[in-house]
């Protein structure tokens, strides 16, 4: 009874899910489907050029939301044995030149190599989604530090990895910090989805994993911490 009730919860979530995504879809679909119409009736090529790369900038948009959601619960690939270390590692190196571009540096403070049992590909994607909050908050001359550590979870005193990763930008407002794993609930305009965090949650949940997250926006140096905890054995 108890998994029917789990099942029931989670069609009701898709369902939510899906209508916001119709949703999110449909408004640039439109804008879209309005630039053509408006490229069609104008003469005057400049501006011709300016409808169609307005309608470029929206399909953009489509193309980041459907890869962002489609992407996950693909369950299917199996898990294995990976090291948080390699992965983190492979993520700063596909972020360097967004990094080096923001004038950010990274410090790695790793004291394991923190073996867990999961999916490469989705943790990847984990890490690439708060590296890149972490850099849009950051402004010239910040810093993020990522720490890696075994650790015991003080509360299940269960054993397992802990990773941190501490950024010097701008923090979040108590609103802000209430919403971030909404999906679509996104401070940055056109540029965000919103998809990010959500979609990062709902993969750590996938690896029994706990996320907690720190933030102040009062104190320039610490601006956001986000802090997981992979159990193992
Ligand atoms: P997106 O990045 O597309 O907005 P996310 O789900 O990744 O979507 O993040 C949701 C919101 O949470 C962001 O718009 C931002 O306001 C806030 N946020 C997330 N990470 C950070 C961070 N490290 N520092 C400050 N704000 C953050």
């Amino acid at each position: 009874a108890e998994r029917l009730l789990v099942q029931a919860e989670k069609l009701a979530v898709v369902g939510r899910l899906a209508a916001s995504i119709a949703h999110e879809i449909n408004n640039p679909l439109e804008a879209v489907t309005n630039l053509l119409y408006l490229v069609e009736v104008t003469d005057e090529r400049a501006q011709r050029m300016a409808f169609l790369k307005s309608a470029q900038q929206e399909l953009d948009r489509v193309a980041k939301i459907t890869t962002q959601t489609l992407r996950f619960h693909r369950e299917s690939t199996n898990k294995k044995a990976v090291f948080l270390q390699d992965i983190v590692d492979n993520v700063i190196t596909l972020l360097a030149g967004r990094l080096r571009n923001a004038g950010l540096t990274v410090e790695k403070d790793f004291a394991t190599r923190g073996e867990i049992v999961g999916r490469e590909g989705d943790l990847r994607q984990v890490f690439v989604n708060l590296i890149n909050n972490a850099v849009d908050a950051c402004r010239p001359g910040g810093r993020i530090v990522v720490r890696l550590r075994d650790s015991v979870d003080l509360s299940s005193q269960q054993k397992g990895v802990r990773i941190t990763l501490c950024d010097s930008g701008t923090g979040m407002s108590r609103p802000v910090l209430q919403r971030l794993f909404e999906p679509f609930f996104t401070t940055k305009g056109m540029t965000g989805t919103g998809l990010g965090l959500w979609i990062s949650k709902e993969i750590l949940d996938q690896h029994g994993a706990t996320l907690r997250v720190r933030s102040s926006t009062a104190d320039a140096n610490h601006g956001t911490v986000f802090s997981m905890f992979f159990p193992t054995g």
